[in-house]
């Protein structure tokens, strides 16, 4: 026997664990379902509402294809498994609905219809969803895991300027999905995931609408009540959760937004955050109440509306960083969230706090003396002590950095030969391509990256999109693909004097390197870089080797054009081609001594550009992650 109280009116019930599954009903009039009491699972809500009817998914069910690892975390509806993706080896989050609603023919034929358009989704700031199915009574999705945290966890930690990017990059995700015709209908600080860096996703798109249909009116009360979500709801929605549009995602935000800033849920008739916190700019106010509205037509009409709202007051945080309450940071992986905020980041969080102490008041003292002072961040506009700065507006900030995994459609052949052929189309598939600096999406089946300035997100510079978990061998590789690449466009901040300019495909992991680099106004370069086994660096690229040039000078073609990058072991090591529109002679070649039996990842590059990448086609041997790079993760520019 074990204690469990009802979600509805918290009063304790003696249930026994035998009965897993059977439903309860309380005094109060709701339903519960008995729960296994799972040693080493921390139960994370526990204000489950009976009505909702909670998953017990043990390790048992099982789901084809995925191996169920640990429960990251139970919610309203199911729970969500760690698990592995077999055919992959990569880990993913699985959220295993409860049975009961597989019994709900209304809810089959939503989740059928709509599982299709979420995942659809594709962008940076969104949990991609990257399968579905049902085992059993069971059904579930399949979505990319998130390593990190969420933002409730840290939702009353953030400073004013870190609220304000997280805002817009939701922001930014609801613009997406909004375009599409998908609403969250859930967004709250559960939804709002943190990666290891700090970037946003957010989870559980248009999941609440295919739950719609399970919900009565008072269902979805009790429900919201015992989860705490309705405080995020906006007016509408309590009233009628059918008939809701994109606005009632905003409100949503707005109360997120407004928590953030403030450390409270604006309840009834609440104080502007300005009011609540010493020095906050009051446009934030503006914004923070146009969210807020009741009525849905008094708030920003659209989502994008919102993005060019908060992006004029965001801190462009790509020239220097602002003072960060450092609760953004990358938390290192393995540890219990808690143990990982109070242990590891305390001191570090400490000393961001006083160097930026150091910073205000230094900027202080300078304005003081030198008079009205222009924020050397940009286009912050911070209030320092009660003195207002004057603000110098500063210039369009640089495409966010993707940082994380795209997936994406392909076909794998086996040749005849032991080599496999590789086929990517740039439209939602299973095929993970890892994406970092830069902005990189899936717009009309290309694969489209926006890249400029030096923002490495604390890492290195990584202008680049991997084609993730296979690895070729140097003896028998070709990739081709159509690409274009054209200047950013106007209103971007100056760039360094010798900032590079290129789109690439290349064969390459850190340590060693083979590219084909298309640079505007320049040429069509062929390049390399690795070490030989007795150590020596043999670094290179064709405009600096004339001899072995084929043509003069390849210029770049104006609009898409095709290259391909062959690599063919010869004696005491391999030959490297390069050509361009289907030409039968390469516009570059070299012979790489010593370069045989390496392994490599398949890479697109764009720096300083606006970059689009089309019909990959890879064809080789496949290998083994490089036994002699030991750092194989690709974290070199
Ligand atoms: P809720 O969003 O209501 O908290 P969910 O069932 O959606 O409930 O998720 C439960 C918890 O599981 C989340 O709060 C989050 O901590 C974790 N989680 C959900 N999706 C993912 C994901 N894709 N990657 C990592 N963790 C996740
Ligand atoms: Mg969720």
């Amino acid at each position: 026997m074990t204690t469990q109280s009802c979600p509805s009116c918290a009063r304790a019930h003696q249930v026994s664990t035998l009965r897993e599954g059977a439903e309860v009903p309380c005094a109060c009039g709701a339903h519960f379902i008995v729960r296994a009491s799972r040693a080493g699972v921390a139960p994370t809500h526990e204000a489950f509402s009976g009505l909702e009817a909670t998953s017990v998914a043990s390790p048992a069910v099982a789901l084809p294809g995925y191996e169920l690892e640990r429960v990251l975390g139970r919610g309203g509806m199911g729970e969500v498994w760690l698990a592995r993706q077999m055919s992959l080896g990569r880990k993913v989050a699985v959220k295993v609905l409860p049975p009961r609603l597989a019994k709900d023919p209304e809810f089959v034929r939503r989740f059928d219809k709509e599982a299709t358009a979420l995942a659809t989704l594709n962008h940076p700031n969104i949990v991609q969803i990257i399968d579905r199915g049902v085992a059993g009574e069971h059904y579930f999705f399949v979505m990319e895991f998130v390593e990190g945290r969420s933002l409730r966890e840290v939702v009353r930690e953030l400073s004013p300027s870190e609220a304000l990017r997280v805002a817009l990059q939701v922001a930014r995700a609801l613009e997406c999905a909004h375009d599409k015709d998908i609403i969250h209908r859930d967004l709250k600080p559960e939804n709002v995931l943190l990666d290891a860096r700090g970037h946003v996703k957010v989870a559980d798109f248009g999941l609440a609408g295919i739950r719609r249909a399970d919900s009565t009116a008072l269902q979805l009360t009790a429900t919201s009540v015992a989860m705490g979500t309705l405080n995020y709801m906006a007016p509408e929605q309590r009233r009628d959760a059918k008939s809701v549009d994109g606005r009632a995602d905003l409100f949503s935000l707005g109360v997120v937004l407004y928590e953030m800033l403030t450390r409270e849920v604006p309840v009834g008739r609440f104080r502007l955050p300005s009011e609540r916190v010493p020095g906050l700019d009051p446009r934030v106010d503006t914004v923070v109440e146009r969210l807020l509205e009741n009525e849905p037509g008094a708030r920003f009409a659209s989502a994008h509306a919102v993005c060019e709202a908060l992006e004029a007051l965001v801190t462009n945080v790509s020239s220097s960083s602002p003072p960060s309450s450092g609760a953004l940071q990358a938390v290192p992986v393995g540890m219990g969230a808690r143990d990982r905020w109070y242990s590891g980041w305390r001191p570090v969080r400490t000393a961001l706090a006083v160097l930026g102490a150091v910073v205000l008041v230094f900027w202080g003292l300078r304005s003081v003396l030198d008079g009205p002072i222009v924020l050397p961040w940009g286009q912050n506009s911070l209030v320092l002590g009660g003195r207002p700065v004057r603000v110098v507006p500063g210039p369009k900030v640089w495409p966010v950095n993707t940082n994380a995994d795209l997936f994406v459609s392909s076909v794998v052949d086996e040749l005849s030969d032991g080599r496999v052929r590789v086929g990517l189309d740039f439209v939602v598939g299973q095929e993970n391509v890892n994406a970092h600096a830069g902005t990189w999406t899936l717009v009309d089946g290309q694969l489209h990256a926006m890249q400029g300035g030096n923002d490495a997100s604390g890492g290195q510079l990584i202008p680049r999109a991997y084609l993730a978990h296979r690895y070729f061998s140097s003896d028998d590789f070709s990739a081709e693909a159509v690409m274009s690449a054209k200047p950013l466009g106007r209103g971007y901040p100056a760039e360094e004097p010798d900032a590079q300019h290129y789109a690439e495909l290349s064969f390459r992991v850190t340590g060693l390197q083979v590219s084909i680099y298309a640079i505007p106004d320049v040429g069509m370069r062929l390049s390399w870089r690795y070490a030989t086994v007795d150590g020596r660096e043999v670094v290179g690229n064709s405009s600096q080797e004339v001899a072995d040039l084929v043509q003069d000078e390849t210029p770049m073609p104006q609009g898409p054009f095709r290259v391909k990058l062959q690599l063919k072991k010869k004696k005491n090591g391999v030959d490297v081609e390069a050509f361009i529109n289907g030409a039968e002679e390469p516009f570059a070649h070299k012979f790489l001594e010593g370069f045989q039996g390496r392994s490599a990842k398949v890479a697109m590059g764009c720096r300083n550009l606006e970059c689009t990448f089309d019909d990959v086609v890879v064809r080789g041997l496949q290998a083994q992650k490089g036994e002699d790079q030991p750092m194989a993760e690709t974290r070199q520019e």
